[in-house]
C-alpha cells in the first residue's frame, strides 16, 4: 500500500504530489491516518523562502506542514491508550505533539520539555524512512511512545488540526510569562497567534485585553475572541502615540504581559515599553533568521523587566489546549 506526500522542489513554486510505501509500524508507534493538514505561518515562511539557513538554498525534496490531525490506521504493539490512559484502537480520532523533546537530556529532566535541544521534527527530505514524516501527506508516522491525545467528538478536525500548534504554544508561552487572573495584557499582532491568545489570556481570566493590528477585520475578530480594547495601527500612527494608548488604558503603569505575535523585530522595542515595572515581555513572533532589536539594557534593569521566549511548547499544553 502508498500513500501520497507533497513535495517542495522550489522555494514558491508547487507542490509535487509523491508516493511512497506506507511502513510497518514497530512497538509503541502509531501511523496515523491525516484527516486535516493547517497552513501555519511559518510554512509560509518556509514556502516562500525566507527559512533558507534551515533547508537550504535550494529546498531539497522539502516536505514540511505540521498542523494536523488524524485517526489511528495502525497500532504498533504495546500501545494501547492514549497519554491520559484513555483506550485507544484503530479508527480513534487523534491530536499528537509534532517535535520530539527526549525526555532525558538535562533540560528534560528539569521538566522542560518544550526546550529540549533534542526536540527537532523528523526528516524532511521526501524518500527518508518512515516516509510519513509531516503534515503535508496522507499519513503521518508517529514515533514510538509519544504524546497523543484521543479527541472527543465535539472537537471537530476543523478546531483540532492547529491546536497542536498555535493554541498551545501561546498558552505554554502565556504560562511561561506568569499571566494570570486579574492581569492586563497587550497582544501584538491579531494573526493566528495573537487571535488564539486573546481567547487563551481571557480563559486564564485577564482583567484586561489590549490588541492592536493594522488590519480592521482582524480587530473585529479579536474582539469576538474576547479582547476588550482594539486598536488600530491605521489610527495610531507612531510608536509613541501606541504606548499613550497603553498607558493611558492602564492607568499610566503599563501592561503586565505584553505579548509580540508579529514577526517584525521593530514591534519589541515599543512593546518593552508598553510593560508595567516588574512586567514581562513574551516574544513569540520572531521564526525567521535575522531579527535583530536594539534596546537599552539599563531600561530594562531600572524596570525590573523579565524577558521570556517560546517556540513550541510542553506537552501538558496540547492536553489542556484540546
Ligand atoms: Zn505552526
Ligand atoms: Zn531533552
Amino acid at each position: 500500500m502508498n500513500g501520497r506526500v507533497a513535495v517542495l522542489k522550489a522555494y514558491g513554486g508547487e507542490f509535487e504530489l509523491r508516493e511512497y510505501p506506507v511502513p510497518d509500524v514497530e512497538p509503541g508507534a502509531i501511523l496515523v491516518r491525516l484527516t486535516r493538514a493547517g497552513v501555519c505561518g511559518s510554512d509560509l515562511h518556509i514556502w516562500r523562502g525566507e527559512m533558507k539557513e534551515v533547508y537550504g538554498a535550494i529546498p531539497k525534496d522539502l516536505t514540511f506542514g505540521h498542523e494536523m490531525c488524524g485517526r489511528v490506521a495502525r497500532l504498533g504493539a504495546g500501545v494501547t491508550t492514549d497519554s491520559l490512559g484513555q483506550l485507544l484502537a484503530e479508527g480513534d480520532r487523534i491530536a499528537f505533539c509534532y517535535f520530539f523533546p527526549c525526555g532525558r537530556c538535562p533540560v528534560c529532566l528539569r521538566g522542560e520539555l518544550g526546550s529540549c535541544p533534542r526536540k527537532g521534527r523528523p526528516n524532511r527530505v521526501a524518500g527518508t524512512a518512515p516516509y510519513f514524516n509531516n503534515a503535508y501527506g496522507d499519513y503521518y508516522y508517529l514515533r514510538p511512545d509519544h504524546y497523543v491525545f484521543k479527541l472527543p467528538d465535539e472537537l471537530s478536525d476543523d478546531i483540532a488540526t492547529p491546536a497542536n500548534c498555535a493554541l498551545s504554544q501561546v498558552l505554554y508561552g502565556l504560562r511561561r510569562a506568569g499571566f494570570g487572573f486579574g492581569q492586563t495584557v497587550v497582544i501584538q499582532g491579531a494573526g493566528g497567534l495573537g487571535l488564539n491568545a486573546v481567547a487563551v489570556a481571557r480563559d486564564m481570566g485577564a482583567d484586561r485585553i489590549i490588541v492592536f493590528d493594522r488590519l480592521a477585520d482582524r480587530l473585529e475578530l479579536a474582539r469576538a475572541f474576547g479582547a476588550d480594547d482594539t486598536l488600530s495601527l491605521a489610527d495610531l500612527t507612531t510608536a509613541e502615540r501606541r504606548i499613550e494608548a497603553v498607558m493611558d488604558l492602564t492607568g499610566g503603569f503599563g501592561a503586565d504581559v505584553v505579548a509580540d505575535f508579529v514577526g517584525y523585530p521593530e514591534v519589541v522595542p515599543e512593546g518593552l515599553r508598553m510593560l508595567r515595572s516588574g512586567g514581562c515581555y513574551l516574544e513569540v513572533g520572531s521564526i525567521a533568521p535575522g531579527n535583530v532589536f536594539s534596546y537599552d539594557a539599563t531600561a530594562l534593569v531600572r524596570n525590573n523587566a523579565r524577558l521570556v521566549a517560546t517556540s513550541n511548547y510542553s506537552p501538558w499544553a496540547l492536553e489542556q489546549s484540546l
